[in-house]
Formats: C-alpha cells, sequence, structure tokens
C-alpha cells in the first residue's frame, strides 16, 4: 500500500563553507530522495539566533510533495545533513547544513524526535521570510493563521535580506 502525497514545506540553513552550494545540494538531494520539488524560496542572509557568535546564515525554504509518512521524511533529512555535514572523511566535520519540517499537510506531529508543525517556525523571522515566497497564503494548522499573518506578527527584528531572486 502507498501513502498518500502530501505537500511538506522545508526550512533549509547554511552557515558554514560555500553556503549556496549547501543549500543547493540539499535541494538536489531532497529532489532525489523524498519526493518531487514543488517550489523553491529566493536564498536571504540572516543574522544568526540567539547568542552564539558565529557566522551569518544563508536560508531559504522548499515545498516538495512527498509519499514519506513524517518519521520517514525526518529519516531522509536527517541523511542528507549528514551526507553534507561530513567535510573530511575521517572525521565528522562542523554542520553545513540546518533542514527543519515546518509544515507537512496539515498534519500535526507531536512525537518525541519530530514536532511538526516546527514548534518555533512562528517565532522564526528566516523561517517565515522565505517560507512566505512560496506559501504566503497556507495556513499553520493549530493557529489558523496563514504564513503572512504569522510573519506580521513574528516578534523577531533580526535583519533577513534577500540575496537571490
Ligand atoms: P537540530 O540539531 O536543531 O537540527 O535538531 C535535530 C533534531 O530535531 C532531529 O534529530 C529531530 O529528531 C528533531 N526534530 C523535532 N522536530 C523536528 C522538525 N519539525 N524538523 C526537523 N527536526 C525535528
Amino acid at each position: 500500500m502507498h501513502n498518500k502525497v502530501n505537500h511538506v514545506y522545508l526550512s533549509l540553513g547554511s552557515n558554514i563553507g560555500n553556503r549556496a552550494s549547501f543549500l543547493n545540494q540539499a535541494v538536489r538531494l531532497l529532489s532525489q530522495n523524498c519526493g518531487t520539488l514543488m517550489a523553491q524560496s529566493a536564498i536571504y542572509e540572516t543574522a544568526p539566533w540567539g547568542l552564539l557568535a558565529q557566522d551569518d546564515f544563508l536560508n531559504m525554504a522548499v515545498a516538495l510533495d512527498t509519499a514519506l509518512l513524517p518519521n520517514e521524511l525526518l529519516a531522509a533529512v536527517l541523511q542528507i545533513e549528514t551526507s553534507l555535514g561530513r567535510v573530511r572523511t575521517e572525521q565528522w566535520g562542523p554542520r553545513t547544513i540546518d533542514i527543519d519540517i515546518l509544515l507537512y499537510g496539515t498534519v500535526v506531529v507531536a512525537d518525541k524526535s519530530l514536532t511538526v508543525p516546527h514548534p518555533l517556525m512562528h517565532e522564526r523571522r528566516f523561517t517565515l521570510q522565505p517560507l512566505a515566497d512560496i506559501a504566503p497564503n497556507v495556513l499553520h494548522p493549530l493557529f489558523k493563521k496563514t504564513v503572512t499573518e504569522l510573519l506580521l506578527l513574528c516578534p523577531d527584528t533580526a535583519a533577513v535580506s534577500k540575496v537571490t531572486a
């Protein structure tokens, strides 16, 4: 039996090495391993969130149609993170890509290893701004607000600036 196709939104971020290349490789691997790429946002440059001193991030959002179940999608995403984070063969390098599952259709997941909608998506401008490029009118299934509405309500004041069309 096949799982039905679900429309999912993912957030991608990188702040190590050739950030744009890591984003592009992640998009390619997601479309190879996880489903059909339906849309991708512009790339944005954003100041790091929180207190850690680290380089600025590049962030983007993608939409996929996937037949993977939520936990299968998470496993595939973690595998892509691992494959792109491994910068040297003999040793684990710093993490070069972060992939978050933001929305999985209207499905709500509250497992030990997976929370969907992503519990911080509405608090992060670097997540909402790219997502608004490709899903402005999509409803958050718990808050019953669109991505555009969440962006207007978002308290995060960190700069998020578009670097590609
Ligand atoms: P991080 O180190 O912040 O990338 O967190 C990775 C871990 O967060 C994964 O091993 C997941 O088990 C967990 N997680 C929970 N909810 C989500 C989600 N919506 N998207 C991605 N990872 C999630």
